[in-house]
Order: C-alpha cells, then structure tokens, then sequence
C-alpha cells in the first residue's frame, strides 16, 4: 500500500464537507474551461487542466493513478474498462490533481480494485468531484425538468446508469 499525504484542505472534514468542498472545486474547474460543453471531453479537459492524460494497460488492480511532476501530473486511465468506466476514472484522478492545488506539487497517486471503497477522504473527494463534473447538479436538474430519465440522461452525458442514479441519489433530485 502506498503511503500517501492527504493534502491539506481535505483534512479534518466530514464526509459531507469532503462533498461539498469537491462540488465546489468541481464548479470553479468547469468554469474555468474554455470548452465548456457536455457531454465534456475529459482528455481535453485535463490537458487544459495542466495533465497528461495516457490510456494504457495497467494490470489486473490498478484503474488509474497520477505520476505527480512539479507543474502538473500525467494521469493513467487502465485501458481494460468500458469507455463510460474510463471518462469516470480520468474524472477523479483529476479530481485527486485537483486536490493537492494548494500544495507544493501533486505526489505520485495509485488507484487500486483491491482499495476502492476504502472510505478515506481523497476517495470521497475524488469520486465526488468525478460525479460533479461529469454531471453538473445544474444540467442533471435541467434534464430531469425536461423530463429525461436516467437512461436519457446517461446516454447524454456518456456516464452509465448506474452512475446518474447514485448522482441522483446524493443530490437529492
Ligand atoms: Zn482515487
């Protein structure tokens, strides 16, 4: 297992605060994006972001992870996964970037099958910054109010359904 430092801005919160900071990191990412268009391109996205993005074979545990350079990371995105499945887990290892913005530089990060669910505060982090920007609390009530369903909806913003049903879930909607 690897020792990682959990940044600074995500220590001493709840997991609601954990939530609520990477929403917020999330909506000011997004702003900050030339291409701001769904369903986002999530290689241009973190190349605008400052990372290399590779897809590659990462072995049987592995789904992702970040090689931490002084001005920006290259994030690994294993390529054994459905392309929805990839575009989530280029999300939060972006999300992960994201969270070390106010650190020295972004340390090496490894995202294994065998640690997923670990409930620590980079993953609540991550995979809520992940649900946040690949679908937007805005655009998700908009297409509710449309009267889009989550099959509707997935296939909109190129997630499964699985994964607009959790969104909808915590958000509530
Ligand atoms: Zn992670």
């Amino acid at each position: 297992m690897l020792i990682v430092t959990i940044p600074e801005r995500l220590r001493n919160k709840t997991v609601g605060q954990l939530r609520e900071l990477a929403r917020a990191d999330a909506r000011e990412f997004l702003t900050q994006q030339e291409r701001y268009d769904y369903p986002f391109d999530m290689v241009h996205l973190a190349r605008d972001a400052g990372a290399e993005v590779m897809i590659s074979q990462l072995g049987d545990d592995v789904f992702g992870m970040i090689e931490g350079h002084a001005d920006g990371a290259t994030i690994y995105v294993d390529s054994d996964q459905p392309l929805n499945r990839r575009r989530f887990t280029l999300a939060h290892e972006l999300g992960h970037m994201v969270s070390y913005k106010d650190e020295a530089g972004t340390p090496n990060y490894v995202d294994a099958r065998s640690d997923a669910g670990s409930g620590t505060a980079s993953e609540i982090y991550a995979n809520e910054f992940a649900g946040a920007v690949l679908m937007p609390e805005t655009l998700m009530k908009q297409f509710i109010d449309d009267g889009m369903n989550n099959w509707d909806i997935a296939r909109e913003l190129k997630v499964s359904t699985a994964a607009v049903s959790y969104r909808r879930q915590l958000l509530g909607i």
